[in-house]
């Protein structure tokens, strides 16, 4: 990670307005640092931090400790280039509406030069008009129109996650393994080899019949190439078609027995 990018996230600040339980700070406080950010400030909040913030903050203590307590919201936002409001409904007031994945864009590209904010509301009634006219932006999850409130630490997860999302789109952390990833796939070529084998063997076998076989092969592509096997699977399934003809003799095994105690001996299922 490195600096440049890190010091993006830590200009996004997660902001609770007058909260009333105190468990939900420490759970928004997890779901901050889980998705790497960590600024938090409170407006108000109905009890200040206590035993079950630290209990739902799971470790992401330090967030609560340097969260910053304001009197109302400008002070909150002190410094911000760009507000965002959190809003459980689709408002009746015309404001401009984000859906998350552009929120997490604008928000990144803002703290590229200052302080950006993400405002979430109350439990019970959210964001007052007033609070809402602060905001440039509204972003809204678009959850379930008949059941649209998410508890607002959810609702900090999912922006945080949106957020996280984009900014390792952006290249600031390596991607997961992703299967066609992998290294030493089969090439096009040894695939070739594959099916040519694969064919043989199952009319030696009885299985199939060269003349109508054409759809059982096809279908046994769709699934190789499903599949995308490395060179090592690859050479497991020849091994196997090897032995189904009959070209490998179960003593083998026996002799294995017989070696054991040599142990460059190789293996039961090294194939061909
Ligand atoms: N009854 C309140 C719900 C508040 S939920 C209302 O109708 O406004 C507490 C906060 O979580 C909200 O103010 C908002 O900031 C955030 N939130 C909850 N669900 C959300 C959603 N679907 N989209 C965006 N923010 C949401």
């Amino acid at each position: 990670m490195s600096t440049e990018s890190s010091d993006l996230l830590a200009r996004i600040r997660l902001v609770l307005v007058e909260t009333s339980h105190p468990g939900n700070i420490g759970a928004a406080a997890r779901a901050l640092k889980t998705m790497g950010l960590s600024r938090l400030e409170l407006v108000a909040p109905r009890q200040p931090p206590d035993a079950e913030t630290l209990a739902r903050a799971a470790g992401a203590d330090d967030l609560i400790a340097r969260a910053g307590i304001h009197p109302d919201l400008p002070s909150a936002l002190a410094g911000c280039r760009l507000v965002i409001g959190a809003s459980a409904r689709l408002r009746s007031i015309e404001w401009p509406l984000l859906e998350p994945p552009a929120c997490a864009q604008y928000l990144l590209e803002e703290a590229r030069e200052g302080d950006v904010a993400l405002v979430l509301g109350r439990e019970r009634s959210g964001l007052t008009n007033a609070e809402l006219a602060r905001c440039h932006y509204l972003v809204h999850i678009p959850t379930n129109p008949d059941y649209s409130s998410l508890n607002v630490a959810a609702a900090a997860q999912v922006l945080a996650y949106e957020i996280r999302r984009h900014w390792r789109e952006q290249g600031n952390a390596p991607a997961l393994a992703s299967r066609d990833a992998r290294e030493d796939l089969a090439t096009a070529e040894e695939l070739e080899g594959l099916h040519t084998h694969l064919a043989e063997t199952l009319e030696i076998i009885g299985f199939s019949d060269p003349e109508q076989s054409r759809k059982l092969l096809m279908r046994l592509r769709r699934l190789f190439n499903r599949a995308r096997p490395d060179r090592v699977e690859l050479n497991i399934l020849r091994g196997i078609l090897n032995a189904a003809q009959g070209r490998k003799s179960p003593e083998r095994f026996a002799r294995r027995h017989a070696t054991q105690s040599n142990p460059e001996g190789s293996p039961p299922c090294s194939s061909d």
